[in-house]
């Protein structure tokens, strides 16, 4: 019933999903990947005889690029769009969004993010907490879970005995071939405090199965969703003590030291060389220093 489509973000494969989902009553994509990558993520659905125009609903956890750059796009053939009412405006008009992903991404924006689409008013739905739909004849749920980003959202669609949560960045990025969850904490809306409140909602909610937009279905049994999320939990409070300390003091030093520090961390965990230099980077750590200094320092 879910197929991940790797929408090879960042040139890389393995490092972001889309989810094609196939109900009683028509394909609802959960996720579309950024705009750059919109062509591979229709080889992608036509590789499972699914055409673009199939897709009546596209159901985001939130507006990030990675995730919803694709979005105007898919609008554009047809599809409704679901997302948090915080994000409507920026797929609405993505200006603002793309200038902060400038910010974020600097000199990659153009080859990574490509050029985005604004989504009509009209064919998005407000995915407030608590929302039920009906998608392909499925029954979906929104939880609204911010922390990683103000407006994101966890997809949880039920289904006979299986209750399948689609995580967002909500559990982190797993590094693939490894156990490795990286916490993304980019700005401008990082809120630990959020973050760990919205962990325990998944928890409560009992899933069965999980899905991280980047890594996959990581776990297919309530044991092992717990054992996950207990790991990402673990994950995220060591990445906020060592950002809280680190936003005192200067680039210079805290970027190699955070740098080595998520190496030998990946090390640890089974990433390989490759999926090191993939995931990893100056610019992982550089981002996440930014969202911190957002969350931990008064501003002017
Ligand atoms: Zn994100």
């Amino acid at each position: 019933m879910i197929t991940p489509i790797d929408v090879g973000y960042l040139g890389v494969m393995g490092a972001a999903n889309a989810f094609l989902v196939r109900g009683p009553q028509g394909h609802v994509l959960v996720e579309c990947g950024p705009a750059a990558c919109f062509d591979t993520l229709v080889a992608g659905l036509r590789a499972h005889a699914c055409a673009p125009t199939d897709i009546g609903d596209l159901l985001l956890t939130h507006i990030h690029l990675d995730h919803a750059g694709g979005a105007g796009h898919l609008a554009a053939q047809g599809a409704r769009v679901h997302v948090h009412p915080f994000g409507k405006p920026h797929l609405v008009d993505p200006a603002k969004l793309i200038a902060s992903s400038r910010r974020v991404h600097g000199g990659a924006y153009d080859r990574f993010y490509g050029d985005l689409l604004p989504v009509p008013q009209h064919s998005i739905v407000e995915a407030r907490d608590g929302a039920r739909i009906t998608a392909g004849g499925l029954r979906w749920r929104a939880l609204h879970t911010p922390g990683h980003a103000h407006h994101h959202v966890v997809w949880m669609l039920e289904h006979e005995a299986e209750r399948h949560a689609f995580m967002g960045d909500l559990a982190g990025i797993l590094v693939p071939e490894s156990r490795h969850i990286a916490v993304p904490t980019p700005p401008p809306e990082f809120d630990p405090q959020a973050w760990r409140t919205s962990l325990g909602r998944v928890f409560t909610e009992g899933p069965s199965h999980l899905w991280l937009t980047h890594g996959g279905c990581v776990a297919k049994h309530p044991r092992d969703v717990e054992a996950f999320l207990h790991r990402a939990l673990a994950r995220l409070a060591e990445t906020t003590e060592w950002l809280q300390d680190a936003v005192k003091r200067a680039d210079a030093e805290v970027v190699p030291e955070g740098l080595a520090r998520e190496r030998t961390l990946a090390a640890e965990d089974g990433v390989n060389d490759r999926r090191m230099r993939e995931f990893i980077d100056e610019a992982f750590v550089r981002m996440n220093l930014g969202g911190a200094r957002r969350a931990f320092l008064p501003r002017d």
